[in-house]
């Protein structure tokens, strides 16, 4: 706890030297100085305030499932949102969902489901808290984030003000958003509101999950929801890409890499590439937003870096090549291992992966 002679903020709990290993689905981080966590608007203000006072550099956190803390830890103040509330409201023709930053974002997918609301099913099952989902726009199967978020409560880090971002100003992308590119670090998200659909047919446009329903044979209405959230998150326990104590392959960030969007010069470059490699290799490739995404976890498998490869205390998911796992190794063995991928795979396709966690220095 806090030590004497410090002014000791009244609101928020404030613990010190606390492992940031502890508090993320990786197990990485050295200790932060100190953990403030904050139960409302109120506290995540005082906190902020109070940081400031101290010359304290801040880190918000949520449910720790989307980034890098480095092995020497933080020298300031990691903020973890813990906004509770989660409350659906009826419309004409929908639902609003409006949920505090703290919230499970797989507690607020299993109640959207129970109640039979369409939107949100193939995000099922992704760790983490409500408040992150917009940073990244999670997506999953054929579903992302964007497809159902109205708008976005959040706090401007530098006025305190309070702002209501809608949709289109949130700036969501392929796993991105203003949150996570030019605007990190100034917004912390307080609470999100999303339209769901009742009886809305769930969304099947990912191969891999409609092949879970052969002849297109999802059940209607509710029971279709539940179906498929239920087939996404056997998919993802195969991969561990559920959180799973009894499961060392979860001990990671979900992908580490971002698949890459190669427009149609570079695309051109990377087949000619592949033809003089010679060895009859087919790369999958997907048309996106902005040019043809090509998978990471096919490139990262091809040059050279196979499922359960390990390396020190770390290595790559033997279910799924876009995961690095930590075994008990460090945050330096990680990035040194996520280097080395990048690389081998830049030296081999001409192709740069980017990271899709936050890494923090
Ligand atoms: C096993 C596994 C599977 C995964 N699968 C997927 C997947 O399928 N799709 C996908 O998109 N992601 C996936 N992820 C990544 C991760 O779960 C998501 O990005 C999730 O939204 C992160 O939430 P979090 O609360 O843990 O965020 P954290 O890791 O705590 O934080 C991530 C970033 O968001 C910021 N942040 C957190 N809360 C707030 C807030 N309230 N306001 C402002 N900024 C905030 C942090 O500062 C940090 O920059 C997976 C991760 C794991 C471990």
């Amino acid at each position: 706890m806090i030590s004497s002679g410090m002014s000791v903020p009244t609101s928020f709990t404030l613990l010190e030297r606390v492992p940031l290993a502890e508090h993320t689905s990786i197990r990485l981080g050295g200790p932060a100085r100190r953990l403030a966590v904050c139960a409302d608007e109120a506290q995540v203000r005082e906190c902020l305030d109070w940081a400031r006072g101290e010359g304290a550099p801040v880190q918000v956190l949520g449910g720790g499932s989307n980034i890098l803390f480095p092995d020497s830890g933080f020298a300031g103040v990691v903020l973890k949102v813990g906004i509770p509330g989660l409350e659906f409201s009826e419309e004409s023709e929908s639902w609003l969902v409006r949920a505090g930053a703290g919230e499970s974002w797989d507690g607020l997918a299993a109640a959207a489901a129970a109640r039979g609301l369409q939107g949100v099913e193939c995000l099922s099952g992704i760790p983490g808290s409500v408040g992150a989902t917009p940073v990244q726009n999670v997506g999953a199967y054929g579903q992302e984030l964007a497809d159902t978020l109205v708008s976005v409560s959040a706090l401007d880090r530098e006025t305190l003000e309070t702002a209501v971002l809608d949709r289109g100003e949130c700036g969501l992308g392929y796993r991105t958003s203003r949150f996570k590119g030019v605007d990190r670090d100034r917004w912390i998200i307080l609470a999100i509101t999303l339209r769901l659909r009742p009886g809305g047919r769930p969304a099947l446009g990912y191969p891999e999950l409609a092949a879970q329903f052969p002849g297109g044979g999802v059940p209607e209405g509710e029971a279709g929801i539940a179906a498929v959230r239920e087939a996404v998150l056997r998919l993802r326990r195969s991969k561990s890409m559920v959180l799973d104590p009894g499961d060392p392959d979860s001990v990671s960030v979900g992908s580490f890499f971002t698949n890459p969007i190669l427009g149609a010069e570079a695309l051109a470059a990377f087949r000619k590439r592949v033809r003089n490699e010679g060895d009859g290799m087919a790369p999958p490739a997907f048309t996106a937003v902005g040019g043809t995404k090509i998978p990471a976890a096919w490139l990262i498998e091809k040059a050279g870096f196979p499922k359960g490869l390990r390396k020190g205390g770390v290595g790559v998911s033997s279910k799924h090549a876009l995961a690095l796992v930590n075994y008990g190794g460090s945050t330096a063995e990680l990035r040194s291992l996520a280097s080395d991928i990048q690389a081998a795979v830049l030296a081999r396709f001409g192709v740069s992966l980017e990271l899709e966690p936050v890494v923090v220095r």
